[in-house]
């Protein structure tokens, strides 16, 4: 270690306790995307007794803040995220909900960072500026609640991170940062892959007709049955997704307001089309909306289609993630380091947003055990989880901004992003929006089928 690199961890193990006391607390309250109001207001109180002057997005929680080193140079964004899941039989739940994906271990530990921050000495010798982000709403669940929020103009996306590139909280931003807390095992700390798929949102509502179940199911039109056979036909196309775009589809049933004696008039269901590229994922969900109109026809039901942008699938600059991987290997050791440049994640985050525009590197440390999004994950080792995953930023934090933030600028200069701005990538994503009634009957009960956003 060099004597920066140690003058960081004692930065950091000085607010040692208070890291940790914020994991526990966290993990005690959590709540959903767009809801997170009690760990925004923890850590808002948290950071303004450190000395902070927050930016808050106001109308849903999260808040960001700009540390100046005092000198010119490239603007580094981390990340801290503040949802937790809906998991109602996790034994520690709260409410119905669960930090079973750690993200309060990932705000604890910007806490610490931004702790670490204001010690002596700190940002001697950097140059350029970090901004510090508590973002909502990364997990992509309830996206009818989450449409609810669109529709009363709250917000204009369903991911926090692609929010706040809409709001402006990116504007400046050159290169991004993140860390991710999970379940790597007792033997390695940091973990990284190469990227992950992104993911478009999908709401699906069958319509039927509402009749009397056992004395005249002839006068209605079953939603439920067109549901199921638009799944089916979905699962027919999975032989034609092809290996290199490695699409996922799994839609859930989101159940019927109905009796049993009466045929359902309505089965809603909710899904993502993930793909490693956003023309596969766009190609994909073409044929996917095509088999669930298809379906509805064929029972004489009508189907409508709500489509919207999820997530841009996660690239990491393996420039970057090299140099990640030997701050890692500074903090903990060559052998509790793996990071491998060729893995590919089929789930989906929306620090994919961030890669489109700008290099950025997701990585994962340890001290969770379960699975993740389990009733079984749990926290094991905070210490991995928030106070190690503090220190290996703050030193990428210095390996991109010393010597006049030549590294970061060599980045930054080299990387060749997805989309040339924030407003092109917006636009683009912009496209995905569909809102379709697919099927249309005359009178004379032929149908008029669109099912695409041309
Ligand atoms: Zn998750
Ligand atoms: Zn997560």
């Amino acid at each position: 270690m060099t004597n920066r690199q140690e003058l960081i961890v004692k930065n950091v193990d000085a607010n040692k306790q208070m890291i940790l006391d914020a994991e526990r607390w966290l993990w005690a309250h959590p709540q959903t995307g767009y809801t997170e109001w009690e760990a925004h207001n923890y850590l808002v109180e948290k950071f303004e007794a450190l000395g902070y002057e927050l930016n808050l997005a106001g109308n849903i929680p999260g808040f960001w803040t700009d540390v100046e080193t005092g000198k010119p140079g490239p603007k580094l964004a981390i990340f801290g995220e503040l949802d937790a899941l809906d998991i109602a039989n996790h034994p520690e739940s709260v409410n119905g909900m669960t930090h079973c994906c750690g993200h309060h271990g990932q705000v604890a530990a910007l806490l610490g960072i931004a702790a670490a921050l204001k010690q002596p000495g700190a940002l001697d010798g950097l140059s350029g500026s970090i901004r510090l982000i508590a973002v909502p709403a990364e997990e992509m669940i309830q996206l009818a609640f989450r449409e609810d929020l669109r529709k009363q103009g709250i917000v204009s996306y369903m991911g926090g991170k692609v929010e706040f590139m809409h709001r402006g909280v990116l504007d400046g931003c050159e290169i991004a940062l993140m860390v991710h807390g999970g379940n790597s095992g007792d033997n390695i700390d940091f973990v990284c892959g190469k990227g992950m798929n992104g993911c478009m949102a999908k709401t699906i509502k069958f319509k039927g007709k509402s009749s009397h179940a056992g004395g005249a199911p002839h006068l209605g039109v079953n939603a439920q049955y067109a549901a199921m056979l638009g799944l089916q036909a979905c699962n027919d196309l999975r032989e034609t997704f092809q290996e290199k775009d490695t699409v996922r589809f799994h839609p859930i049933m989101m159940g019927v307001n109905c009796a049993v004696n009466i045929i359902p008039d309505e089965m809603k269901i909710e899904s993502y089309v993930r793909g490693s590229s956003i023309e596969a994922m766009k190609r994909e969900n073409k044929k996917i909306n095509r088999a669930l109109t298809g379906a509805a026809l064929a029972v004489g039901a009508g189907v409508e289609l709500c489509d919207r942008p999820g997530y841009s699938p996660e690239v990491h600059d393996p420039d970057f993630m090299r140099l990640v991987e030997q701050c890692c290997k500074d903090l903990v050791g060559e052998e509790r380091v793996g990071f491998n440049y060729s893995n590919w994640s089929t789930g989906s985050s929306d620090f994919g947003d961030i890669t489109c525009v700008m290099p950025g590197v997701q990585f994962f440390c340890g001290g969770a055990s379960g699975t993740a999004h389990g009733i079984d994950y749990f926290i094991t080792d905070p210490n991995r989880l928030c106070v190690n995953s503090a220190k290996a930023q703050l030193f990428v934090v210095d390996a991109l901004l010393e010597n006049d933030g030549a590294k970061a600028k060599e980045l930054i200069a080299n990387y060749k992003p997805e989309y040339p701005s924030i407003k092109a990538y917006l636009e683009a994503i912009n496209e995905m929006i569909l809102d379709k009634d697919a099927v249309v009957y005359d009178e004379q009960g032929n149908a008029k089928v669109d099912f695409q956003n041309i």
